[in-house]
């Protein structure tokens, strides 16, 4: 059975203090949510070392935002995964589209930064997705098709268990304007074959595929009721803790 995951990627907001208190606030609320819905939260890398003394012993996960792409040395600004995971983290996120798009963040980046969180045992979420344009031109399917292909098409199955993937349509995030639950599905539902061709249908049916757009209170019970929608990636409405909680509680 595949897991149900919340994860909130926190972005460049919060100072540490602010941080700390949010983390402290969805602790205080994560007994509110379904025991089978996972609450990942994802901070800054300043954040970390403090937030994780406040979510140890907790159902809270640790995440990261992203990792580099080497395993250590001159690499100034970078922190690589062996870090990660020695503050604490559990999960990093990959690939998400701001970093695709402001940093130069290409599928093979992400596949060296794969190999090294989980060498490193962090389990990855991975960010696909197409932009407004690819969107209009009705290349969404191809566009996620590669990049699951020239990322995840490198991994195993056994991977696989720890490798989620989060289907974020550009278009979507934090522009208030959600996929509708049909658009999202569709894309899921996609995503999961292309992960069965190279994997098997087992694979298929155990991997996590989080949405992300705009996701929030209002809109998260009907996409989570879709078949292949496992929980979502949620970004601005991650910074409120009810709003967020409020989110997990709509499984
Ligand atoms: C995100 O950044 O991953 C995201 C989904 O953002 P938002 O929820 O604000 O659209």
């Amino acid at each position: 059975m595949r897991k149900k995951i919340v994860a909130g990627n926190w972005k460049m907001n919060t100072t540490v203090p602010e941080g700390v208190e949010l983390a402290k606030a969805v602790v205080a609320k994560s007994n509110e949510v379904p025991a089978d819905v996972k609450l990942v939260i994802a901070t800054p890398f300043t954040h970390l070392y403090p937030v994780a003394e406040v979510v140890k012993g907790t159902v809270v996960s640790l995440s990261a935002e992203n990792c580099a792409d080497h395993e250590k040395g001159a690499y100034t600004g970078e922190v690589a995964a062996n870090m990660l995971a020695s503050v604490g983290c559990e999960y990093t996120i990959l690939g998400h589209s701001e970093r695709r798009q402001y940093y130069t963040e290409t599928d093979a980046k992400l596949v060296e930064k794969t190999k090294l969180a989980l060498a490193n045992g962090l389990k990855v979420i991975l960010c696909v997705g197409e932009n407004l344009e690819e969107r209009e031109a009705g290349k969404h399917f191809d566009v996620c098709e590669s990049q699951i292909k020239n990322v995840l098409y490198n991994f195993t199955a056994e991977d696989m268990k720890n490798i989620v993937v989060a289907y974020e349509p550009v278009w979507a995030i934090g522009t208030g304007k959600t996929a509708t639950a049909d658009q999202a599905e569709e894309i899921h539902a996609f995503i999961r074959k292309v992960i069965a061709d190279k994997f098997g249908a087992q694979v298929a049916e155990d991997t996590t595929i989080l949405y992300g757009g705009s996701c929030k209170p209002s809109n998260a019970k009907e996409l989570f009721a879709q078949k292949d929608i496992d929980g979502g990636l949620i970004g601005g409405a991650a910074l409120k803790a009810e709003d967020f909680i409020a989110i997990a509680q709509s499984y």
